[in-house]
Formats: C-alpha cells, structure tokens, sequence
C-alpha cells in the first residue's frame, strides 16, 4: 500500500486526529497554511474528485458535516474548504481530502 493517507486510516503512518468515524478521519495538516489546517477524507481510497462514484454521494455529504461539526466544535464561523483535482491545480497527494482551512484572511479569487 503506497498512499501515504490510507497509512494514516491504518495507524501506520502517524497523524493528529481531530475527528473519526466509520467512514471518515480527520486530522491536523503536516505542512499548516493557517492557524487551523486540518484534511478531512474517506477512509476508503479514492484518488480525486473524478473518481467518485454515484454511491459516494453520502460520503462526500458527510464529509461536509463532518467540517461544520470541526466549525462548531472549535467556536470557528469563518472557515475555507478546498479540495484540489489534479496536478496543475495543485493535488500532491492523490486520495481524496478536503482542506479545512481558518484563523486567518483568505484571498478571493484564490491564486
Ligand atoms: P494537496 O496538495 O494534495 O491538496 O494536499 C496534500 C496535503 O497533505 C498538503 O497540505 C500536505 O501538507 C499534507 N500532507 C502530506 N503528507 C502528509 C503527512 O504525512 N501527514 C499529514 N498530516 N499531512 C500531510
Ligand atoms: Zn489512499
């Protein structure tokens, strides 16, 4: 197994884990680009965004909870999702995660 995200679903890689579920982890970005910076992903491998299938449409509606629980949580009402699809628009790691992103400005539209 060569994703290092499912390594972090399996424990064998190490992560700070804000969040888990059946379906869903979260945890603490290794590489933060704000005050908070956590990836909330499927547990089950899925490369990007063009792999999702019809049967996904709850998983990806219950990752967005999973960031408004974060929110709540965490007293945080200002907060940006990403989720980057390919190389050119910046995807490094290819399992599916959504960027949670708050504690400071964010420029609009995004560079
Ligand atoms: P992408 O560039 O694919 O949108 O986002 C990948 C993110 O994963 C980056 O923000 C990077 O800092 C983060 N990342 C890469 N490897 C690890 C790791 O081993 N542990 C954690 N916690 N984050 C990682
Ligand atoms: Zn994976």
């Amino acid at each position: 197994m060569e994703c290092i995200f499912c390594k972090i679903v399996s424990g064998e890689v190490n992560s700070k884990k804000v969040y888990e579920d059946d379906d869903i982890i979260a945890f603490n970005d290794l590489n933060p680009q704000a005050p908070t910076h956590i990836l909330i992903i499927p547990k089950k491998h899925i490369e990007s965004i063009l792999d999702l299938k019809e049967g996904d449409m709850e998983l990806v509606g219950k990752i967005h909870i999973v960031a408004k629980k974060i929110a709540e949580k965490n007293g945080i009402t200002d907060f940006r999702i990403v989720t980057n699809c390919g190389k050119k628009a910046g995807q490094s790691i290819f399992h599916l995660h959504f960027h949670f992103l708050s504690g400071r400005r964010f420029i609009w539209p995004p560079g």
